[in-house]
């Protein structure tokens, strides 16, 4: 078999302050092929972005990588150089933002910004970058002319396509995008993740898409990976996982939403809250949300099984 585009053996993150230890990323193991696209689903605070920036080695302080790997087309990212990470940044691995201004520059126009990332990395001479950026943005639909537009003059869902553009600009194998249309309303998000699958499709490179929104998550990925409290609780291919989920707090997802449910369905929402990561839960973390909840399950912490080539499910039902 293929090695995977990105393998993660066993990743943890902590963000280390006075008030304790937080394990955000723990012993996650997780492999994205070529081409694929896997979403990366879960509540708010489980861990979604600190996975995507410890790839990156993007991490805000107090944030460490505490153990694992990331082997990324056969190398550790982990343990490259700042120089090699330069390398690998845009040019093999790129992200797309929750917001796009965070990541404009606000006094350069749009075109400028792909015309300097293409030189900076010595993919194409000034001129050359230029009816670049132009061809780049037409490909997200922008027209040609806005090309010398600054960030302030597009609308929310245009500045998006610059970001997505920007994202490939240098033809990365992996783009990961971290709830790109977050702050779009729902027709702009629908139009924005067809024309990522289209060109997905049409490039070739695999993405890891970062939401909370398990429904479009679900229309656009091949596989999903669901977080529960910093922890990766199942992992299966979206059609399978819709039909038939292996996890209790997969489960409850699905039945908060009322997209993925059936007209018939009331939206459901899982009971309690997340936990505090400073101090989860003992043994299965989700099992004071659990209606399913065993006494196994408060002594012993599920391993992840895997469940047939592509499956895998950490819950004591699942064994
Ligand atoms: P969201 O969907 O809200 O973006 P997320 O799933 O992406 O959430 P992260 O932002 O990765 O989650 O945060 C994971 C956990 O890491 C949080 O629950 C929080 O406890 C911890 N955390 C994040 N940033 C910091 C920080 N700067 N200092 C301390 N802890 C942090
Ligand atoms: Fe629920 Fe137990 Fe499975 Fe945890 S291990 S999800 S508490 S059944």
């Amino acid at each position: 078999m293929d090695e995977p585009l990105l393998s993660i053996r066993d990743l943890c993150v902590d963000y280390v302050s006075e008030a304790g230890c937080v394990r955000a990323v723990d012993h996650v193991t997780l492999d994205v092929s070529r081409a694929e696209i896997v979403g990366v689903a879960g509540e708010s605070g489980s861990g979604k972005s600190t996975l995507a920036q410890a790839l990156l080695r993007i991490l805000p302080p107090p944030a460490i990588i505490s153990g694992g790997e990331a082997r990324f087309e056969g190398r550790d990212i982990l343990t490259l150089s700042e120089t090699e990470l330069r390398e690998l940044r845009w040019r093999r691995i790129s992200m797309v933002f929750q917001s796009a201004m965070d990541s404009l520059n606000p006094v350069i126009s749009i075109g400028e910004q792909i015309v300097d990332t293409l030189v900076a990395h010595g993919a194409a001479t000034r001129q050359e970058a230029r009816s670049r950026a132009a061809e780049l943005l037409e490909m997200v639909g922008i027209p040609a002319p806005r090309v010398d537009a600054y960030a302030h003059q597009l609308s929310g869902g245009m500045r998006q396509r610059v970001g997505i553009a920007l994202a490939l600009a240098l033809e990365p194998a992996l783009v990961i995008l971290d709830e790109p249309t977050t702050a779009l309303d729902v027709i702009v998000e629908r139009e924005i993740l067809q024309q990522i699958r289209g060109l997905q499709e049409k490039l070739g490179f695999a993405v890891l898409f970062i939401t909370h929104d398990l429904a479009r998550m679900l229309q656009f990925s091949d596989r999903v990976a669901v977080f529960y409290a910093a922890q990766l609780v199942e992992l299966a291919p979206a059609a399978e996982l819709r039909r038939a989920p292996r996890h209790p707090y997969t489960e409850g997802l699905l039945r908060a939403f009322p997209s993925v449910q059936s007209d018939a369905d009331e939206p459901e929402s899982i009971p309690g809250a997340p936990p505090s990561l400073l101090s989860p839960p003992a043994a299965c973390r989700f099992h004071p949300r659990c209606d399913r909840v065993q006494a196994i399950c408060r002594e012993r912490q599920p391993d992840l099984i895997q469940l047939g080539p592509r499956r895998a499910a950490a819950c004591h039902l699942a064994e």
